[in-house]
């Protein structure tokens, strides 16, 4: 396949940046997911999006991307992450209770806008704005870099790709899977989601696409989740960084070899993501949506004791930690490493 042109890349560069598997990674998992929920789960999701169109996960599978670079949206910027506080490639997990910091991560944010897209006296705005933010959020979960604190999520691992200086973390969100496929259309997320379906129902994921939702309940968000995040953090001492960063930074160019070890992976990844997304959809609705209409009258009057879930994901969170070690010494060296800014995958 024909390398990327250097114009193509630059764009990327400045549209996509390393916010999140990149825009083509983000449609495919939905397209995927579209593929996997149920005909009442469908004409549910189109309902509260608002677009009956085949493309109606699709087309706003990056809108919290967009949101997050505004004025308005940047509290949602940790929501894309956690910061697992591991060693990797010698030691890789994931800990909700350590990692999940005091303004919300990836998990807390799952559970918080699953609680909400089904809760039922949000306005439909906000409705839509929790179904947005967990299409998009169970496709960041199942890229290994947005669960690894290290060097930023790869962020600060400054690489050279196909004869580009950029680094570790864009190279897995966007740039790879460009590679790839060739574009980064709605139509060529279409046709890699085929592919990767293909690939569930009769190839080489069929054995196991029933392992990457066994044990997923909306009861239990945090602990499913928190599962999610565990399995593509371990790929971080596996797969993206095995011999340690410094050897990627060394490397004279991470195409082909280093690309050809990882490509595979990010495959698996985006099926994953799109397999459990349309589980987690059909749960949704049959659980809560469902089962509300069932029984109106006295769900919606026990449900008045409870406090509506918060905009923001902060019900959700874990009690403050403190301050790391790190932290500490660099804020007594007056620096200001830890700003949102620097966080951006
Ligand atoms: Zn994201």
């Amino acid at each position: 396949m024909a390398p990327l042109s250097k114009i193509t890349l630059v764009t990327l560069g400045s549209v996509g940046g390393a916010n999140a598997w990149g825009a083509l990674g983000h449609a495919t998992v939905a397209y995927v997911a579209q593929n996997y929920v149920s005909a009442s789960t469908a004409a549910w999701a189109k309902g509260v999006l608002g677009d009956t169109s085949s493309s109606y996960l699709a087309n706003i599978a990056s809108w919290a991307d967009d949101y997050r670079a505004t004025t308005a949206g940047k509290w949602s910027a940790p929501f894309h992450f956690i910061d697992a506080e591991d060693n990797p490639p010698t030691s890789c997990n994931v800990d909700y209770n350590r990692d999940c910091g005091s303004a919300g991560c990836s998990i807390s944010a799952i559970a918080n806008y699953t609680q909400r897209v089904g809760d039922g006296r949000l306005s439909a705005t906000n409705t839509a704005e929790a179904l947005k933010f967990l299409v998009h959020f169970i496709g960041d979960i199942t890229q290994p870099l947005h669960d690894e604190a290290y060097e930023v999520g790869g962020n600060d691992i400054k690489v050279t790709f196909q004869g580009y200086s950029d680094n570790l973390h864009a190279d897995w969100d966007t740039y790879m899977p460009e590679v790839l496929i060739g574009g980064s259309s709605l139509s060529d997320a279409q046709s890699w989601a085929n592919t990767l379906i293909n690939e569930i129902e009769s190839g080489s994921y069929k054995s196991q696409a029933a392992s990457w939702i066994q044990g997923d309940t909306i009861s239990d968000v945090v602990t499913s989740a928190t599962r999610w995040a565990s399995d593509a953090n371990a790929f971080v001492c596996s797969v993206v960084m095995p011999n340690g960063a410094s050897a990627l930074e060394s490397a004279s160019d991470l195409y082909p070899d280093y690309y050809n070890s990882a490509i595979g992976t990010i495959e698996l990844q985006i099926a994953k993501g799109g397999y459990r997304l349309g589980n987690w959809l059909n749960m949704v609705y049959n659980s809560e949506i469902v089962a509300k209409r069932d029984l109106e009258g006295s769900v919606n009057e026990a449900r008045d004791v409870d406090s509506l879930p918060d905009l923001a994901g902060r019900d959700w969170l874990p009690a403050p930690r403190p301050l790391s070690r790190a932290m500490l010494a660099r804020e007594a060296m007056g620096g200001s490493c830890c700003g949102s800014e620097t966080h951006a995958h």
